[in-house]
């Protein structure tokens, strides 16, 4: 609703190229069959992607397999993160935090360099015309191997020290049926040696308890999702108490998990608990394309949902500036644009 459009907000989730709007799809859709007339399967792929609603968490994956081939040279990248960003920025949104996960595409010359450099001159080139702060995570694909993930820990510490403090982390992503995020410790530990903030999508599916046990030993700055680490849920006591203990925050995707079937209903979704005990969290997109949502519309879900006042959703979006991974001078500024932005809001 007006409210939850008007409300400045922090976007903290939010994978590239799960974001790609509908209209910037069919764009790069029309440039692929000017090239490639014969695209029948590209024709099969828009359909697919104008159809559905729910998903399983199967089927959202797939959608990656159509949407990647489509974002396959440096300058598409460039181009969507361009869009992606203006989309945020007219959702209100002040500050993002981006994450992609580096490919490298030798049919076109992509290399996993070029390709985040593209999104950092995308990011660089939109501050001029758009107000909002952009920063952005490489992301390590669950199926990466771990020289594969060692590589992208190494680019991210590369292009953190050129980047004027864009590049603020690391992010662990992927089929979660995929692989075993313990294998990962050693490049987790690596880019916290870095100073490179980790956001790990944990306990995302259920009866991962021992492995997300041992990756959030490391304390991770965010986790994802955290669906299935209540008791209640599958979880148990020990993976509350590291979290509460140590205040890690979780990056909430709520339509993300409905349209993915891991939660069954929004009332049901994991959020109350963990803002009932006061425990920090925020309120994400995930993949706003894929999902066919927008950061106002999952507040309003949440507003109606869990009969939340406007006030306190005003403080979920006021707080959320408390765990983004930018410096405290950044936290401080966006204060002071909430600050400024109260009184056109209520
Ligand atoms: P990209 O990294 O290519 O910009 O964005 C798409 C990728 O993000 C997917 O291939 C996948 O690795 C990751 N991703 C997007 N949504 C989800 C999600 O809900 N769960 C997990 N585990 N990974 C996701």
């Amino acid at each position: 609703d007006e409210f939850c459009r008007k409300l400045p907000k922090v976007e903290l989730h939010a994978h590239l190229n799960g974001s790609i709007s509908e209209a910037t799809l069919s764009k790069l859709i029309e440039r692929k069959l000017k090239d490639f007339p014969d695209g029948v399967e590209l024709a099969v792929a828009q359909r697919t992607i104008n159809k559905g609603q729910r998903r399983t968490l199967d089927e959202c994956f797939a959608m990656f397999r159509i949407i990647h081939p489509l974002t396959d040279t440096a300058e598409t990248i460039y181009m969507v993160t361009c869009d992606v960003i203006r989309d945020f920025a007219e959702d209100n949104v002040k500050y993002l935090e981006l994450r992609s996960t580096p490919r490298h595409v030798p049919a076109t010359g992509m290399t996993k360099e070029t390709y985040v450099r593209a999104i950092l001159k995308a990011i660089e080139d939109c501050k001029e015309s758009m107000d909002i702060i952009v920063k952005f995570m490489l992301a390590i694909d669950m199926r990466n191997t771990l020289e594969g993930a060692d590589e992208t820990v190494e680019l991210a510490n590369k292009l953190k020290d050129c980047s004027n403090g864009v590049v603020v982390g690391v992010d662990f992503s992927g089929d979660p049926k995929a692989g075993d995020a313990r294998s990962f410790i050693p490049v987790f530990q690596k880019a916290q040696s870095y100073g490179l903030k980790l956001a790990l999508h944990l306990a995302e599916v259920p009866e991962r308890n021992e492995e997300t046990l041992e990756v959030l030993k490391l304390i991770p700055g965010r986790v994802g999702h955290g669906t299935f680490l209540l008791p209640e849920d599958g979880g148990n006591q020990e993976l509350v108490d590291v979290m509460v203990q140590n205040k890690i925050p979780l990056e909430l995707c709520l339509t993300s998990n409905i349209k993915g079937q891991t939660v069954a209903a929004y009332d049901n979704h994991h959020f109350k608990k963990w803002y009932d005990i006061g425990h920090p969290i925020s309120v994400c997109t995930d993949d706003k394309g894929v999902f066919s949502t927008t950061l106002s519309e999952e507040y309003s879900i949440l507003a109606q949902t869990f009969e939340l006042s406007q006030e306190k959703l005003w403080d979920i979006s006021y707080k959320s500036i408390d765990l983004i991974f930018a410096d405290e001078k950044t936290k401080a500024y966006l204060r002071g644009v909430w600050e400024k932005e109260r009184e056109n809001v209520f």
